[in-house]
């Protein structure tokens, strides 16, 4: 009897631990799923994409636990995947709060967190299980052990300096590729708006107000009551400013949007988003704010999942960014993937070629496609990042 109980025992262990193993997987398997379905890019794209210095503004690659110094099998982004996409530079972008039954109309703050449950499953260190704070640290340096391990193929992007070096070694070796960090949701300040510097420590570069749910600081685009800027998060993109992070309006509510721009005085970006003039929803930018992030000197990168676009195809994305620039010009337009986002996407980051090939096809010229693709996000982030 006794044998037979630790049998079960034994049993039920090794069921666990294979599906802690498993689990994670299958989760990611299924929601960044790449239907595959893109026409391979013609070779003028191609030749573009090799010359032109690309940047994504956000990938959620860091929360899935992968090994992203290694090629994946799933997934949609990874450094030799970037640096097989030609993409120069990559937001890794830290989620920490994903309120259960994540919808684009109205989430409740305190719906169950999925993150929590991918916290346990995963195996995070115990303070990360409940702080947010401790949350964002721990994916800061997963990414600080991805530079690590890749043996100087991906490098870490903190300063001006750092910018500018690695551009000037992009162009005596284009197999490398950079990246730097960034958060959707300043809820990971844990209600602590002195939390900023260690996260600003630990090399975080861009954050946004809100993600999918109304914080003390901002509301959401997807929030209960998307409200507008409060006092705290006033000071929040005034400290933003001071110390060289750049502000991100993805997910805030329209209000809040307004309330950012009223007091921006450095440009701003939307990292991850779709235009209402292609795709009419509630997370898009609407034409009036596209003309005042542009006014701005600001970003607006257009997204290639569905919802931000209305469609699954490269072309889809090619008239969300062509309608960005017929209303606030080539210079504020930039591509921001959403990537490992729990998005389906048509291809992953090898195909980026794919998007300047339906941008060509929209009749944008060679020199717009290439300031759309990452010249213009260079800027944005020289004129924002700290010098050193
Ligand atoms: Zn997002």
């Amino acid at each position: 009897m006794r044998r037979l109980l630790l049998l079960a025992a034994g049993l039920l262990v090794s069921g666990a631990v294979a599906i802690l193993a498993i689990l994670p997987r299958v989760v990611e398997q299924r929601l960044n799923r790449v239907t595959g379905n893109v026409p391979e890019a013609s070779e003028r794209a191609k030749a573009l994409a090799a010359r032109s210095l690309l940047v994504d503004m956000h990938a959620d690659s860091l929360l899935w636990g992968r090994d992203l110094s290694r090629r994946g099998t799933r997934g949609q982004v990874d450094v030799p995947r970037l640096i097989e996409g030609h993409v120069a530079l990559q937001a890794f972008t830290i989620v920490t709060k994903a309120p259960r039954g994540l919808n684009f109309d109205v989430n409740k703050a305190d719906a169950a967190d999925d993150i929590t449950a991918l916290a346990l499953v995963n195996l995070w260190p115990v303070q990360a299980w409940s702080s947010l704070l401790e949350r964002a640290l721990y994916q800061c340096g997963r990414f600080s052990k991805t530079v690590d391990a890749s043996g100087g193929k991906l490098v870490w992007i903190r300063s001006r300096r750092d910018l500018d070096r690695y551009l000037d070694l992009r162009t005596r070796d284009p197999n490398i590729t950079a990246g730097f960090l960034g958060i959707e949701g300043a809820h990971a300040l844990d209600g602590n708006l002195d939390n900023l510097d260690r996260l600003f420590g630990a090399g975080v570069r861009m954050i946004s107000p809100v993600h999918f749910f109304d914080n003390d600081l901002a509301g959401s685009a997807a929030g209960e009551h998307k409200g507008g800027l409060t006092e705290s998060g006033r000071q929040l993109v005034r400290r933003m400013e001071e110390m060289g992070v750049l502000v991100d309006v993805a997910h805030a509510s329209e209000a809040a949007v307004d309330g950012v721009l009223a007091i921006a005085t450095k440009p701003l970006v939307a990292s991850h988003t779709g235009v209402k003039g292609t795709c009419n929803n509630s997370r898009n930018l609407s034409d009036d704010h596209l003309r005042r992030i542009a006014a701005k000197s600001g970003l607006i990168a257009i997204a290639y999942f569905e919802q931000a676009v209305c469609g699954l195809d490269t072309r889809s994305i090619a008239k969300a960014v062509r309608h960005a620039v017929n209303v606030a010009g080539a210079d504020a337009v930039g591509l921001g993937s959403d990537f490992d986002g729990a998005v389906q996407t048509a291809f992953d980051t090898t195909s980026v070629a794919s998007v300047l090939d339906a941008l060509l096809a929209e009749g944008l010229s060679e020199d717009d496609v290439a300031k759309i693709a990452g010249l213009n996000a260079i800027r944005v982030l020289r004129a924002t990042l700290p010098a050193e």
